[in-house]
């Protein structure tokens, strides 16, 4: 883990996603756990408990990537950057630091990102190589709850708007015309407009995964795979415990598990300078 940092997100549009995001998580927790399930439960039962247990496990993991995604300072400050402009190194007249390959200056955090992979507008703060790992899990449980609760209410919508399927679809697109025509209740305006949020935040956070899976296999940062920058690219096995650490099988149960990165965020192996797999 980098160093410790505290930093709210410092531009309108990033405090305005921040928001979004830090409220409509335990929303969408406290929604499918108070209106939702008991719709399908009357007593406490084994299934509910299961539910329950899930839901508190995703909403840990995603609570947490997050504070940490945030709190781990991705800039170079503390690390020991050389007064002399070393091959492939960049001096940031804004830092006024010689920066090693990979690393970007960030206008809006306004400062130097080791291994820059992009600045996250939700959390306000850039992604690099001392938090990519809370990056990845965190946006992966996510994943996980959208596909989780959605599935999990559809019932629920689906028997609250009572149409027929055709209309359903429509009533998800504009909740408001169709409580214009006296289709569905106010009630059901809100359940309809809560499952639409929902699947637009599915969608979002399936392409910003794809995305980072992509470039993750390919030993890319994003920065990288928009240029077409091959040369990090060592092996599936490799790329993955780059962003993971050593102990990436288990890094992913919590983000409390130590799972130390096997370099510093400065020097990297190139394609062309790895040979045999290194045993780790
Ligand atoms: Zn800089
Ligand atoms: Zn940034």
């Amino acid at each position: 883990m980098g160093k410790s940092k505290t930093v709210l997100p410092q531009n309108s549009t990033d405090r305005m996603l921040f928001t979004f995001m830090i409220v409509g998580i335990p929303f969408a927790a406290v929604w499918l756990g108070c209106v939702v399930l008991p719709h399908y439960h009357d007593t406490i039962n084994t299934t509910v408990v299961l539910h329950i247990t899930a839901a508190a496990f995703i909403f840990y993991n995603i609570f947490h990537n997050i504070l940490l995604v945030i709190r781990t300072d991705a800039s170079g400050r503390t690390s020991y950057l050389p007064s002399v402009l070393k091959p492939g190194w960049r001096y940031c007249a804004i830092c006024q630091v010689n920066y090693p390959p990979r690393s970007y200056h960030c206008h809006i955090c306004d400062e130097c990102i080791l291994k820059r992979d992009h600045h996250c507008k939700f959390t306000g703060c850039c992604i690099g190589y001392h938090n990519h790992r809370y990056f990845l899990i965190g946006i992966l449980y996510v994943f996980i709850g959208a596909v989780y609760g959605i599935y999990y209410q559809w019932d629920y919508v689906y028997s609250t708007i009572n149409l027929p399927v055709i209309y359903f679809f429509m009533t998800l697109l504009a909740p408001h015309f169709a409580l214009l025509f006296g289709a569905i209740s106010l009630w059901g305006v809100l359940v309809a407009t809560l499952h639409t949020l929902g699947l637009i935040t599915l969608l979002m956070v399936s392409y910003l995964l794809v995305m980072q899976v992509k470039a993750i296999c390919l030993g890319q940062t994003q920065y990288e795979m928009k240029h077409g920058i091959h040369d990090y690219n060592l092996s599936l096995y490799q790329n993955l415990v780059d962003v993971l650490g050593r102990r990436w099988k288990i890094a992913w149960v919590s983000p409390f598990i130590n799972s130390p990165l096997k370099g510093d965020g400065i020097n990297f192996l190139k394609a062309n300078e790895y040979e045999l797999p290194k045993d780790i």
